[in-house]
């Protein structure tokens, strides 16, 4: 008898263990919201975000961020950031003179502090193709990739866009991948809506979050880089189209102004530290 009761309970710890091994990480009730860090860059002149002069000779800082969006059906991620390859130059590199780039923690590293790896994220997408915004795409090639169906063209054509590698998101090819070409509620419940906002490059696009205590919230993409940038309605000079720029930030700041929408700049750093401390999140 005591020896049964015995195999039981070595059955049973197993079953757990086995449990353990193969549980689909633990569901959320609410829609979260992460910013995780991806990654900084420096440069000693920002004069290349505006074509109208305004940081001419200034340096500066931007933030780098990935965002998790955990929902009851799955898991999105907007954004890979420069790359976890990045991170193993912990006082970061210079790709050329006057830029610095640095990752001092991993996207992977920060997905596991959720009890995550790269295969339990159900979705990946992208506000564009640019590298800083694809350094770990790759990481996710057992993930549904959503992606614009121009900035996908423009990548893969005869002149991709510059800043756009099309080697850092070669696993589209073997990806199970949707192409969309216009505004995509991910997770129908209009919790998680992607919206075209092209003119950075010819497939941007911003995401638009409603939550239930933090209300709407807007992931910027690239529409603006600092906050300056979008006070003054800046335009980088390396954008693909400038008219179409400004008839996305017109269509975006009327969402914005219509849902009493947070508006989250990416790129900006007090834009990125204002939001809660991973692993810290907006519900
Ligand atoms: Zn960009």
């Amino acid at each position: 008898m005591r020896r049964t009761s015995a195999v039981l309970l070595i059955i049973g710890a197993l079953n757990s263990l086995w449990a353990g091994a193969a549980a689909a990480p633990p569901a959320v009730s609410e829609v979260r919201l992460y910013a995780l860090d991806c990654g900084h860059a420096s440069f000693t002149d920002m004069g290349f975000f505006s074509d109208t002069g305004e940081y001419a000779g200034q340096s500066g800082a931007i933030a780098d961020p990935c965002f998790l969006i955990r929902h009851p059906k799955g898991t999105l991620l907007w954004d890979t950031g420069l790359g976890d390859k990045l991170a193993a130059n912990p006082a970061g590199l210079d790709p050329e003179p006057g830029v610095h780039l640095s990752v001092p923690v991993t996207l992977v590293g920060q997905l596991a502090a959720l009890g995550l790896t790269p295969a339990d994220v159900t979705y990946v997408a992208f506000s564009h193709f640019h590298f800083d915004h694809t350094g770990n795409a790759n990481l996710f090639g057992a993930s549904n990739w959503i992606v614009n169906k121009a900035e996908l063209a423009a990548a893969l054509g005869p002149n991709p866009p510059s800043a756009v590698d099309p080697a850092l998101i070669s696993a589209y090819k073997t990806a199970k991948t949707r192409q969309i070409d216009g505004d995509l509620d991910v997770f129908g419940d209009g919790s998680v809506t992607i919206l075209k906002a092209p003119g950075h490059t010819p497939g941007h696009q911003v995401l638009e979050l409603k939550l239930a205590k933090a209300g709407v919230v807007v992931l910027s993409g690239d529409l603006y880089h600092q906050r300056r940038s979008r006070a003054e309605r800046l335009v980088p000079p390396f954008n693909s189209s400038r008219a179409d720029t400004l008839a996305s930030m017109d269509r975006i700041e009327r969402i914005v102004k219509n849902t009493h929408a947070r508006f989250v700049i990416q790129h900006d750093a007090a834009d990125f530290a204002a939001l809660p401390k991973f692993p810290a999140y907006l519900d």
